[in-house]
């Protein structure tokens, strides 16, 4: 806690320090292990954790970085949440993010910008920019964010830390607040892949609050690393890595292209087989993918309507009501999407834009499962370039929306993905972080923690 106040000025990764409840937290931690409770000891005793302000947490501001919920205390914890508690971590505060999620840097957030740990006049990435910061920061150990299109991947490859996407329905979305249902995952930070394993076997799992979790049991991922022989000279030998070829193209910084393809020889060296993948829908994912999220969007931020959560207004009828919440309480990115949202599901541009978008995923599910029986592993980077500074954006949504191309695919396609830090790029004090993306088929997260920590 003393380092997260110390940091935390020039950081600003929190919305909110929950330092008086973990203090308490902790201390009733040490009084169940010194009176001898055999059970006080979770697998996550006493490690402290940030929790990204999507996801609710009882009794604690929970404001997805909206105005609109300024001043809501949900009255239950996301279960994610509760399984982090149960496990016995602590929860040292929630992280900052783009409104409800909707953005790329975390400048989209209502409340504060968060800066990059790596040099304060870049952006974190985002949405889960806060999250990635305090991870990167050594804020806290871990923390879990949300990733609908990329925004537990490009901010972990911003800051320099491990961040796992699981598979659509591996981690309960009961109490994530809804961006894109369709889309959306609750996904891991740390330092480590061994820490990003822990927490996953933690809160991964069936939840009976989410029709959408599946019940394949949950592997034990960390002590799966523990037990792999790292003195091996080939470790990695049998596995099949495929580099997928449109990602190394046009647009993408030529040191992040280096950095790949300098961790696809390391690859190599540890005995996997390395080659290239042609995956031709690759470029359609983008627009199909802000179709879709903006559709899903205007339909699941309706429940904003200045009635039953946050932030009250007095209005004379029921219209002037939702008008005045929703003008003065949603950020201006957010109001963009849903209109965007509204216009493709509307009657007469359904089929050309929604219904379109559909049959695009379905193409992209279909070329990944089929690059996916030829190899176990694929691999891009995980942004097209590193942190950029702040601002250089802002004016500028298409830019923005651009950099998502490397990971929206893997939340159409509803695949797991790891990023884990590969290489540096020239850029601030001491030069920028780069990331690797791993992807993998459903539910073979312990094959990407696998490589990943072998990798690392
Ligand atoms: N940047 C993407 C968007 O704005 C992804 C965000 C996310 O994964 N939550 O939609």
């Amino acid at each position: 806690l003393s380092r997260l106040r110390r940091t935390e000025p020039s950081l600003r990764s929190f919305i909110h320090v929950a330092d008086a409840a973990a203090e308490r937290e902790a201390e009733e931690l040490d009084r169940r292990i010194a009176s001898g409770e055999k059970d006080a000891v979770g697998p996550l005793a006493g490690v402290p954790v940030g929790v990204k302000d999507n996801l609710c947490t009882a009794n604690m501001p929970s404001t997805g970085g909206s105005r609109i919920l300024d001043g809501y205390r949900p009255a239950y914890d996301a279960t994610v949440v509760r399984r982090l508690r149960e496990a016995g971590a602590i929860v040292v505060g929630k992280t900052n993010l783009d409104e409800f999620g909707m953005g790329s840097t975390t400048e989209g957030s209502a409340f504060q910008v968060t800066t990059n740990p790596w040099d304060n006049s870049r952006v974190p990435g985002g949405s889960s920019g806060g999250s990635a910061s305090a991870v990167s920061a050594r804020q806290c150990i871990v923390s879990l964010g949300s990733d609908t299109g990329g925004s537990v991947r490009q901010p972990a490859s911003f800051c320099g830390v491990v961040g796992l996407k699981p598979t659509y329905g591996r981690v309960s979305r009961f109490g994530l607040m809804a961006y894109a249902s369709s889309l959306d995952v609750v996904g891991c930070f740390g330092s480590s892949v061994f820490d990003t394993a822990t927490i996953l076997s933690v809160v991964a799992g069936h939840d009976k609050m989410d029709s959408t979790s599946s019940s394949q049991v949950v592997p034990d991922y960390a002590s799966e690393l523990v037990s792999l022989d790292l003195l091996e000279s080939k470790p990695l030998a049998g596995v099949r890595i495929g580099i997928i070829q449109e990602t190394l193209g046009e647009g993408v910084a030529n040191g992040v292209i280096s950095s790949i393809k300098g961790a696809a020889s390391h690859l190599e060296q540890l005995g996997s087989l390395v080659e290239e993948v042609s995956l031709p829908s690759f470029s359609l994912g983008l627009p199909a993918y802000y179709i879709l999220a903006s559709s899903e969007a205007s339909s699941n931020l309706s429940r904003y309507d200045g009635i039953r959560y946050g932030r009250q207004v007095s209005a004379d009828d029921l219209n002037e009501l939702y008008g005045e919440s929703r003008a003065n309480g949603l950020g201006h990115e957010v109001k963009m999407r849903i209109l965007m949202g509204t216009y493709a599901l509307s009657a007469g541009y359904y089929d050309a834009y929604y219904k379109r978008a559909q049959q695009v995923r379905t193409l992209v599910k279909e070329s990944f499962k089929d690059a996916l029986e030829r190899y176990d592993i694929l691999i891009s980077p995980a942004a097209p370039s590193a942190a950029y500074k702040i601002g250089e954006k802002t004016n500028d949504p298409l830019a923005m929306y651009a950099g998502d191309i490397m990971t929206v695919n893997v939340n159409l396609a509803g695949l797991p993905a790891l990023v884990v830090p590969c290489g540096f790029v020239e850029g601030g004090p001491a030069g920028l972080p780069v990331g690797l993306q791993m992807i993998g088929s459903p539910f073979c997260e312990g094959n990407l923690l696998r490589v990943g920590h072998i990798f690392e």
